[in-house]
């Protein structure tokens, strides 16, 4: 059995700039899931999963192909890109997670206000950037969808429903979280 100490989050930027990822993000993260936050940079080339007729990556393929070759331990690993992701029915994610799992990936492409025509906002991004990284980790330990619309594990089909919503999760989710940590 793997000691407490061992479990660990660990944030995996792809060709991703970390000075976005501040002293705020991590404690934030560090507080929400009880457990010390690191960073890694993993060699991985997107290249492979790029399709060409929707100029965009495969979400699925990427997490799938990081599994394989990365080995399996008691930490939950996010990986940060920049590239914009897809899976076949949606136009596009935000980012994906194995439920109950130790993977997830968060793009930060769709999240930049550059992406809507408007002015770079670092502050912004940022926020954005640890609600969707908050979303996914809480699929890796379990959570589901919540109909709360303030609550960070809501599904956002929009950047605006990611700014509607908060970077902690509700009480309902916060208590679901608490039984497994
Ligand atoms: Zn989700
Ligand atoms: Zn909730």
């Amino acid at each position: 059995m793997a000691s407490k100490s061992e479990e660990k989050i660990i944030l995996a930027p792809v060709h991703f700039p970390k000075e976005i990822l501040s002293r705020h993000l991590f404690e934030t993260l560090e507080t929400i899931f009880k457990r010390p936050v690191y960073i890694a940079s993993p060699k991985l080339d997107l290249h492979p999963f790029f399709d060409p007729a929707r100029d965009q990556y495969q979400s699925t393929a990427i997490l799938k192909h990081f599994i394989k070759t990365t080995p399996r331990g008691e930490s939950k690993i996010c990986l940060l890109v920049k590239e914009d992701l897809f899976i076949p029915v949606l136009t596009f994610v935000f980012g994906e997670a194995h439920m109950y799992g130790q993977f997830a990936i968060v793009s930060s492409h769709r999240l930049r206000e550059q992406f809507y025509m408007r002015e770079e906002n670092l502050k912004l991004l940022e926020q954005r950037l640890l609600k969707e990284i908050v979303h996914e980790l809480g699929h890796t330990f379990g959570l589901v969808h919540c109909m709360d619309d303030r609550c960070v594990m809501h599904n956002s089909y929009t950047v605006e429903d990611t700014d509607h919503k908060n970077v902690y999760p509700c009480e309902v989710c916060f208590a679901k979280l608490d039984e497994v940590l």
